[in-house]
């Protein structure tokens, strides 16, 4: 076909085009698509939209196709044998069949787009309802939902219109409180499908454990330690200053301890599926930690980690000197080191992550495009866009649109 042959773009029917919804239900088996199109093409009808779903295998496919010509002196093309034969196609394989008469194409979505991620373990029915009347009462509309995972939790998407992302965190997130799931709200749009940048906090995040209690476990101080860090929660202590008075602690151990205490670490559950998965999908990844380099560079080593930053416990002559050298990670150093990394990786604030739990993590899960409280203290959780309170990391992914199929599919792929 030469260019002047190319027929002029017509796809969206006018709003006074008369079309028709064909809705078909019934138990799925191979070449019911095929078939249903093979009888609507006899009617030389064009397709305006598709959508399919089967769910516990049951088909809903809906097509909605322009209405065919009237008849004109034969018989055959008009509207009435178009639902006749599709009712009696549908009939001979036991499907229900509805097709109803209308104008032009579907509504178009309203302005304002969100994806909803809400994870529940279990999801119950009270929580469906109140999630899907708090996106209500905010004015937006629910224009899809579909399920992202089972496993380890059940994650579903509802994409929205017609409310802003703003509006929707505010009125979700104490619903999300109350109901005890996990509710995110993600501005909708090509950003969230662009590379990005994924930068999380270590411990109590990446690893289940606090290292700095390891270290005090091996120095035999973990009662002083953890008072410090108490002291440091009620705010009678900063994040340096309670750095140095629990590394002072840990004066005069052995170096060797350090080998120990990077066996002891525990990962978090998930913690590998989700740095596997974003790197393969072409995301960078990296720690900030107000613990030490001598974990996180074996953290880095052993994930495939682009980006890792903490402090660094002094050794001299084989010992803990009870001191950390070179600039601090602290609570402005973790944003800081997150500006630095998506810098270097070439991505823009707003496609970056920030996942922690504490509350040197606050200003870079506020820096960050989304920040995820993971399992955090509630002063945390208020404040980051959302929060994940599930034991499982890999719940991240379903925060960006990533479904459980995808995962396991590139786990398959790549071995
Ligand atoms: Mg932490």
């Amino acid at each position: 076909m030469s260019a002047s042959q190319i027929p002029p773009a017509t796809a969206v029917p006018g709003d006074d085009v008369p079309t028709l919804l064909v809705k078909i239900f019934g138990k799925d088996r191979p070449g019911i698509t095929a078939g249903l199109f093979d009888t609507l093409a006899a009617y030389s009808v064009d397709v305006v939209d598709i959508e399919q779903m089967v769910t516990r295998g049951r088909i809903t496919l809906c097509a909605l196709v322009t209405a065919p010509s009237a008849a004109q002196g034969s018989t055959g093309t008009s509207e009435g044998d178009l639902r006749a034969t599709v009712h009696s196609w549908a009939e001979s394989l036991n499907l229900e069949a509805e097709i109803i008469s209308g104008l032009g194409d579907n509504r178009p979505r309203g302005t304002g787009r969100s994806h909803v991620t809400v994870l529940g373990h279990p999801l119950t029915a009270e929580t469906a309802a109140a999630i899907a009347a708090a996106i209500t009462a905010t004015g937006g509309n629910i224009d899809r939902i579909f399920r992202l995972a089972k496993y380890p939790v059940t994650a579903v998407e509802f994409a929205v219109s017609g409310a802003a992302t703003e509006a929707l965190r505010s009125v979700l997130a104490p619903e999300a409180a109350r109901l005890g799931v996990d509710v995110a709200v993600v501005a909708a749009g090509l950003q969230r499908r662009a590379q990005r940048l994924v930068v999380m906090d270590v411990d109590s995040t990446l690893i289940q454990d606090e290292v700095i209690e390891l270290f005090a476990a091996h120095a035999g101080c973990e009662a002083e330690v953890a008072e410090v860090t108490a002291a440091a929660m009620r705010g009678e202590l900063d994040f340096e200053q309670s750095l140095h008075a629990r590394v002072e602690l840990l004066g005069g151990l052995d170096a060797s301890v350090v080998e120990a205490v990077r066996k002891e670490v525990r990962l978090t559950p998930g913690a590998r599926t989700l740095v596997r998965t974003l790197k393969r999908l072409g995301y960078q990844v990296g720690v900030v930690s107000g613990g030490f380099t001598q974990v996180t560079d074996a953290l880095q080593e052993e994930l495939g980690l682009d980006f890792a930053s903490a402090n660094t416990l002094e050794i001299v002559d084989g010992k803990l000197t009870g001191r950390v050298t070179g600039d601090i990670v602290d609570r402005a150093g973790k944003a800081r080191l997150l500006r630095e990394f998506a810098q270097q990786a070439g991505v823009p604030l707003a496609q970056t992550v920030a996942i922690g739990d504490g509350a040197n993590d606050l200003d870079m899960l506020n820096t960050a495009g989304l920040g995820v409280a993971f399992n955090a203290k509630p002063v945390v959780r208020e404040a980051a866009h959302t929060a994940v309170n599930v034991p499982f990391l890999d719940t991240v992914l379903y925060l960006l649109g990533i479904t459980r199929e995808e995962v396991e599919a590139a786990d398959t792929l790549v071995g």
